[in-house]
């Protein structure tokens, strides 16, 4: 492991911002630190880059315990939250916030080589490198206020990229920027980070952004690490009721023993239903699985682009689904077939996957 937290405990006032912490992340790798406003994330980030110190537990990087070791000797580089342009800012060698309003691009990304007094023969070369890596060669003279937010964040990504650190702290750097560029720019840094090999840790609230972006996520919630694991693992096999609900956009009921074919859990507080676990025909369309389907009731029909949402109520549940736009359409009020493949239930803080049992029995005899 190129990083590792172990059991990280850290207070504010009275408040566990960070509790029972731990993980590892190998090198080389893109992370996302995905959670709720208020969950830890940039606590966690803050301690890495030894901003802040942990009230216990080890924080390890290329295996050497760093808890001591100030800020600015553990070869890391940080980029912001957002481009907000600063005037006067305390840094730390090569960890600043945000661009420097009166400096240029160029000395903007020059910053942290200039403080550790590197040659201007070996500045000018890195920061035209670096320029022409985030293709903004031509721009060096330009101020933070004549770019655009896009643009901003990557001299910041430069930046932060200039002293040649092992470890990348990304903090909701695409928060204030918006969607259109945000997409391109998810990509970009994603190309990136695999073309240099950087170690990355990128934090978000976003689960679009995560699922894109990261190799591996690490879900947080109040302070402690609900789950880690790649976002197809996560996607599949959310092992909480946090993680379960945390993804896409989720239906709940509490009496899923009224759905056909489901097996018995004890304890049960609640499912937890996505969308493409529903399926939703009409009364005359042919249904394979139709002795186990519910009736249900259409509440509300959205267009979403790519298909259509539909609020049904069925067993006095409102549950999303998802319909083609190819098939026939339905409206509101219509009474239809709801036919439910998988769902989720929460037992505590578990969460476990359950398949309708039409579809175990009849794939016995295909
Ligand atoms: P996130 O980045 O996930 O939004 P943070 O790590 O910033 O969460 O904050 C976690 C909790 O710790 C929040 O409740 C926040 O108010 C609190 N907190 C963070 N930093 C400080 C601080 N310097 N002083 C007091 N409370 C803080
Ligand atoms: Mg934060």
């Amino acid at each position: 492991m190129y990083v590792e937290l172990k059991d990280i405990n850290k207070t504010y006032a009275g408040y566990q911002a960070s509790n029972h912490v731990s993980f590892g992340i190998e090198q080389g790798r893109l992370i996302a630190l995905l959670g709720p406003s208020g969950s830890g994330k940039t606590t966690i980030l803050r301690m890495i880059a030894g901003l802040e110190t942990p009230d216990s537990g080890e924080i390890v990087i290329d295996g050497k315990v760093v808890n001591n070791i100030p800020a600015s000797e553990r070869g890391i580089g940080f980029v912001f939250q957002n481009y907000a342009l600063f005037e006067n800012m305390t840094v730390l060698k090569n960890v600043a916030y945000a661009l420097f309003r009166y400096m240029t691009v160029y000395d903007n990304i020059a910053f942290g080589l200039n403080v550790k007094k590197e040659n201007k023969k070996y500045i000018d070369e890195r920061v035209h490198e670096l320029l022409k890596l985030i293709s903004l060669d031509g721009l060096e003279k330009r101020y933070p206020s004549q770019l655009s937010g896009g643009q901003r964040q990557r001299v910041a990504f430069a930046r932060a990229l200039a002293p040649n650190p092992h470890l990348l702290l990304l903090d909701e750097p695409f928060a204030a920027i918006d969607a259109k560029v945000r997409q391109e720019l998810r990509s970009w840094l994603k190309e990136m980070i695999e073309k240099l090999g950087i170690t990355s840790i990128f934090v978000t609230h976003d689960q679009d952004e995560a699922i894109e972006v990261a190799d591996e996520i690490i879900i947080t919630n109040k302070g402690h690490i609900e789950q880690k694991g790649t976002p197809l693992e996560i996607y599949q096999n959310p092992q909480t009721a946090f993680a379960a609900t945390f993804f896409g956009q989720t239906s709940q009921i509490t009496n899923y023993q009224s759905f056909h074919s489901f097996p018995k859990v004890d304890n049960v507080d609640k499912a937890i239903i996505r969308p493409e676990f529903v399926k939703v025909s009409k009364k005359n369309e042919v249904q394979r699985f139709g002795p186990s389907a519910s009736e249900g009731v259409v509440e509300r029909v959205s267009f979403r682009g790519d298909s259509l949402e539909l609020l049904v109520n069925v067993n006095d549940n409102q549950i999303i689904a998802k319909r083609g736009l190819e098939e026939k359409s339905i409206a509101v009020g219509e009474k239809v077939d709801v036919f439910i493949y998988r769902l989720f239930v929460t037992v505590g803080e578990k969460a476990m996957l359950l398949e309708n049992q039409s579809l175990v029995d009849d794939s016995v005899f295909i």
